[in-house]
């Protein structure tokens, strides 16, 4: 006797594929009804056999296509109809827009065979895609995903592209992107003043180019790139010199896993994110001897690595060297990633672009990924991952999170789940705040919400945090910025606390007017408390000290009465008089407590970083000359002050400064110390605050080797200990 079910299925099964492989699966097991995207998740009512109907079921949840995820599957036993036969419906169009938007998906297998299959009609053709592959967050205009309203709209299928598409059997069936060399989008090579370069295959010509050393600005999945062969230090150099960039690391595309392994050492967990659909950079150990130029990451014995993502990288990387790809943009600003804005970088920074005619709706750098251990360090979370929310422990009234000025990305909640945006960049520049207002709608439109509360962070300077207030929402709430990066890291761990949250993080305001970041927080779901912190030392100049690292060597050296004679030679003797002076009459010398710059002060003193030319410079010098070195941790002072513990690293100061040990020695030494003294004042917290369990969080722990050590230090003293690994 035939039986029907239901199924309700949610999770990641809109737009990756899966009412396709469902409607194979249903004919395959002679199954009749339909599937169909619904608000409440993809719907599948089934009519058959009770062995058919168990087979069917179990193909659905055991065989989804490759980029679904099931989150739960509902099953509900209905009277059979007589129906016969199986269709996919089309989609309803109301409620959860956004779970119909999926992030971009690097090419599949089937699709890298056909790219490379010189009898299919696909071959060598730079857009190639299909129902499991291809561009999805960075072409979608609008929702429900369809192609009308994507960036392929103007492309008409062709006849063979159409039947594809329309049938349900081929794997192209309901692949919006879908397109071919007779239909789809197509590429052009530009030289430097914008003029069109007459070429039959504008691919082989680039690879001609590139490998003569110029530098090409190639337009990619969320934005532009710029592109040098990696092994040429000439065009390496040109391309540091033009882009402003002395020293901060190149990302470098190899054109497979075994090309890497070349250059690199790659561990398991790490192969495993290199060939992930989101196909992040990864950040990766060079071999010791290392056949890339030491241009391309000067400061450390790392590289960003990651492989071809979409087909016009795969057939550029075809039978190539490796590949530096960096964001176009200059400095922190938001990626190029339309025509337009590439015509400054035309003829300055690049002597040739590669562009394409699909365009890019929202931009989206690439996402950054580090491993320290099995431990994964999320950099940057961008493209890849991004519309896919992170699922807090529990439902709250919708909320925009405004970000900080730093490295923003910004966050809306619905329901439990909590959405944050792709990578936007620094809140100085006037096309960042563009990207950020253009963002913050474009999600609440996605989103279909219009959240009534607004949490911007506590500086009154902010961009973020003027336009939090200028929103003219009821209820604008400002957060402390270390209690914001503990707080994010217990919503990912869906953690409620009370934890002891270590912030080790740059500068942050601080509740009471001073510059936090060397914090220790009891925190839990209603606020939080600070107990302890770092000791205190002036940047002189202000904000300034950031990009001067030897201002806080000096600062350091002079709080601690030790002689600042150590650094002469290092800055002018007027700078360092006018420092000496501003520090000694207080003037634009705020206190700070933040762990980054007391990184700054040991790496300057060291020798390692007297001016920075990125933010973050002399702690990536530090943790790069500790590798391979190992040492006992430096003395320490914890006290009481006022009501706060305090972590002095005084007594670590003074024994560096002593001079008895090599200047990479004293680096791990000065890791190893955070890691304990961190450790020592949580063991006494837990004594005052009865909480075993400590979050840790803050830009410093980008730093994989301060963050592992921390964490065995804790864990050895008996801490649950809890870090990031979906953000930063
Ligand atoms: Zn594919
Ligand atoms: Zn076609």
């Amino acid at each position: 006797m035939k039986k029907r079910r239901r199924f309700v299925v949610n999770g990641c099964v809109q737009g990756v594929g899966f009412r396709p492989a469902v409607f194979r699966h249903a004919e395959s097991c002679a199954i009749a009804g339909f599937v169909s995207n619904t608000p409440l998740g993809v719907i599948i009512e089934a009519e058959g056999e009770e062995e058919a109907l168990a087979e069917f079921s179990q193909r659905i949840t055991g065989s989804p296509p490759s980029q679904a995820i099931i989150s739960s599957c509902i099953t509900e036993e209905l009277l059979a109809t007589g129906e016969t036969g199986f269709s996919i419906r089309s989609s309803e169009r109301s409620g959860d827009l956004l779970a119909g938007m999926p992030a971009d998906i690097a090419t599949c297998s089937q699709c890298m065979a056909e790219l490379f299959d010189s009898s299919d009609r696909r071959f060598k053709y730079p857009f190639l895609n299909c129902t499991d592959c291809g561009p999805r967050f960075t072409i979608i205009r609008e929702l429900p995903y369809d192609r009308e309203r994507t960036s392929m709209h103007s492309f008409g299928m062709c006849p063979a592209c159409q039947r594809e598409y329309a049938d349900p059997r081929d794997r192209r069936f309901d692949a919006q992107p879908n397109a071919c060399a007779v239909c789809g989008p197509g590429l052009t090579l530009l030289n430097s003043s914008g003029d069109k370069i007459q070429t039959d295959d504008p691919v082989v010509e680039t690879k001609r180019l590139l490998e003569q050393g110029v530098i090409v600005a190639i337009k990619g999945l969320g934005g532009y790139h710029l592109c040098c062969s990696a092994h040429n230090s000439s065009a390496l150099n040109t391309l540091r010199q033009r882009k402003n960039r002395p020293h901060k690391a190149f990302a470098v595309m190899f054109s497979s896993l075994e090309q890497i392994r070349d250059y690199c050492r790659v561990s398991s967990i790490e192969e495993k994110e290199l060939v992930s659909p989101a196909r992040p950079i990864v950040v990766l150990a060079l071999l010791a001897f290392s056949k890339l130029p030491v241009l391309v990451s000067p400061d450390t014995h790392d590289v960003g690595a990651f492989l071809p993502y979409t087909p016009l990288h795969h057939l550029l990387l075809e039978k190539s060297l490796p590949l530096v790809m960096t964001s176009c943009n200059r400095s922190e600003e938001p990626i190029v990633a339309t025509e337009e804005a590439l015509v400054p970088f035309l003829g300055t920074i690049a002597d040739y672009a590669l562009i394409h005619n699909r365009p890019i709706v929202r931009r989206c750098d690439d996402s950054v990924v580090a491993y320290s251990g099995e431990k994964r360090v999320v950099l940057r979370r961008s493209r890849g991952f991004v519309p896919y929310p992170i699922v807090l422990l529990k439902e709250g009234p919708p909320i925009l999170a405004c970000g900080a000025d730093q490295k923003n990305t910004f966050c809306m909640t619905r329901g439990d789940k909590a959405y944050l945006s792709q990578y936007i960049g620094d809140m100085v520049e006037y096309t960042s705040h563009l990207f950020y207002g253009e963002s913050v709608n474009d999600l609440m439109k996605l989103l279909g919400i219009d959240p009534a509360i607004v949490a911007c962070d506590m500086h009154p300077d902010y961009h973020s945090t003027r336009y939090a207030h200028a929103l003219g929402k009821r209820s604008v709430v400002p957060v402390q910025h270390h209690h914001a990066h503990i707080a994010s890291c217990m919503a990912e761990n869906r953690i409620q606390g009370p934890v002891i949250g270590i912030a080790f993080d740059g500068t942050g305001f601080g509740t009471d007017g001073s510059i936090w970041g060397g914090e220790f927080l009891v925190v839990d779901l209603k606020g939080f408390r600070r107990v302890g912190r770092l000791k205190q030392y002036p940047m002189p100049g202000g904000e300034e000290a950031v990009m001067h690292p030897v201002r806080m060597a000096l600062s350091v050296l002079k709080t601690e009465g030790l002689e600042v004679e150590k650094l002469s030679g290092r800055m002018s003797e007027k700078e360092m008089g006018l420092l000496f002076s501003l520090m000694e009459k207080g003037i634009n010398s705020p206190l700070t407590s933040s762990a980054g710059r007391l990184f700054d002060a040991v790496s300057a003193f060291l020798g390692f970083c007297d001016t920075a030319s990125y933010e973050g410079q002399a702690a990536v010098r530090l943790q790069a000359n500790a590798r391979g070195q190992t040492g006992e941790p430096f003395a320490y002072d914890l006290y009481s002050t006022g009501d706060l513990l305090e972590l002095s690293l005084g007594p670590a100061i003074r024994e560096i400064v002593a001079g008895e040990t090599a200047a990479s020695v004293c680096a791990v030494r000065f890791h190893e110390t955070m890691a304990q003294a961190a450790t020592a004042m949580c063991v006494q917290l837990r004594e005052q605050e009865k909480i075993g369990h400590v979050v840790l969080s803050g830009g410093v722990f980008q730093n994989a080797l301060l963050l592992e050590r921390t964490i065995s230090a804790l864990l050895a003293k008996g801490f649950v200990v809890y870090f990031h690994s979906l953000v930063s």
